[in-house]
């Protein structure tokens, strides 16, 4: 069967190609024109051999996610709707930032960790996305930001230079495939995003913590927190159940000290389930002495739970602030096309229902 060229890293398609008697070499050719260039179709690579062509065409598919919708938000916030070849649906967030283009991915058809809070556990239907499905959510939008940028494509706005692991799915549930995702994307051939411009987020699987931080990679790492005790997080997140909070903090303190990155702690304030200001103390004790800083973000209510965003964020974060944490308030974005944080659903009422 033919593999999606979108699969390979340039060490894995090296590789490949000298096993089959071509030169490692031409991976980079192939990778320049894909990613650099945007030529998809191998027939238009000049400086391959016809020979190699006909190597790719019998071996290699360049093919494509299918965009459903695409929906604008006030404040520039794109989201897209995407059909993968098995029907299922995904969404992908562009949010354009005064730093540059930042595209939020997904990573999971649904996901397994259930949080209480979050709507992507809703979707029915579950499994990891392959490597070329991540990395065509990034090439879709870098196609649209070109032909947006046309009359300026040096622009720095024209391609995406920011990526957050941090849409539908648990990145590390994904490892192998992420990680692959990663190294394309990051590669200089590849889309050349900086390591230090990309931010995986878990909600704590411990010993993909340690494994990442083994990788010793500048890639950031972001942490969904969420409660200062496992009490409370026992409550919000069954993943803490396997890995309690003791566990958690062990395996980040081993990141840091692997890795030397500052990490973020992710907290969504919830109306009397996280947001006392005694919360507040004890998520300083939790936090103090670590390489890092904490992300305040109002929770976006889900209409299937009963959460309710908090109305003490201002509290909760002067009591951070007084206490010498480094805390940040999230700015939001897309809220009027449902594209906020935690509110993908991939799914469109009436357009398409993923769900079987
Ligand atoms: N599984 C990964 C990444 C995807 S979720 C993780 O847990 O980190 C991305 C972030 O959105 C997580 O911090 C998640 O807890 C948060 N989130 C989920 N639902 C939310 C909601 N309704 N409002 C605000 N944030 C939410």
């Amino acid at each position: 069967m033919k593999n999606s060229i979108f699969n390979y890293t340039l060490p894995s398609l090296g590789k490949t190609l000298e096993e089959n008697g071509f030169k490692k070499y031409s991976a980079k050719q192939i990778f320049n024109w894909i990613y650099e260039k945007n030529v998809l179709d191998f027939a238009l690579m000049t400086n391959i051999s016809k020979e190699l062509k006909l190597f790719l065409n019998e071996n290699f598919i360049i093919n494509s996610l299918n965009m459903l919708v695409s929906e604008e938000s006030h404040d520039g916030t794109i989201k897209l709707l995407f059909m993968l070849d098995d029907k299922r649906t995904i969404e992908t967030v562009l949010m354009p930032q005064k730093y540059g283009q930042s595209v939020c991915i997904t990573t999971q058809v649904g996901c397994k960790m259930a949080c209480k809070f979050c709507a992507s556990g809703l979707i029915k239907t579950e499994r990891n996305l392959e490597t070329h499905e991540m990395v065509l959510q990034i090439l879709a939008i870098n196609l649209l930001l070109k032909e947006k940028y046309k009359n300026d494509p040096d622009s720095p706005r024209a391609r995406v230079s920011h990526v957050v692991v941090m849409g539908i799915g648990e990145p590390f549930d994904n490892f192998d495939n992420v990680w692959n995702f990663v190294n394309i994307i990051n590669d200089d051939y590849g889309f050349n995003i900086g390591a230090r411009h990309i931010t995986v987020s878990t909600c704590g699987v411990v010993p993909k913590i340690k494994e990442f931080a083994d990788l010793q990679s500048q890639v950031n790492l972001a942490i969904s927190l969420h409660a200062p005790n496992n009490e409370i997080r026992n409550k919000l997140m069954p993943i803490n159940k396997a890995y309690p909070v003791e566990k958690l903090m062990d395996a980040i303190k081993y990141y840091i000290q692997k890795t030397n990155r500052r990490i973020t702690f992710e907290y969504i304030l919830i109306e009397d389930v996280n947001d006392s200001e005694d919360n507040a103390r004890e998520l300083a004790k939790l936090v103090k002495g670590i390489n890092g800083y904490v992300n305040l973000i109002p929770y976006n209510e889900v209409e299937e739970n009963p959460f309710k965003r908090s109305t003490k964020i201002g509290q909760f974060f002067s009591v951070l602030r007084k206490l010498n944490v480094n805390a940040i308030l999230r700015k939001e974005y897309g809220i009027d096309i449902n594209a906020a944080c935690g509110q993908l659903r991939a799914k469109r009422e009436g357009i398409i229902k993923n769900e079987i």
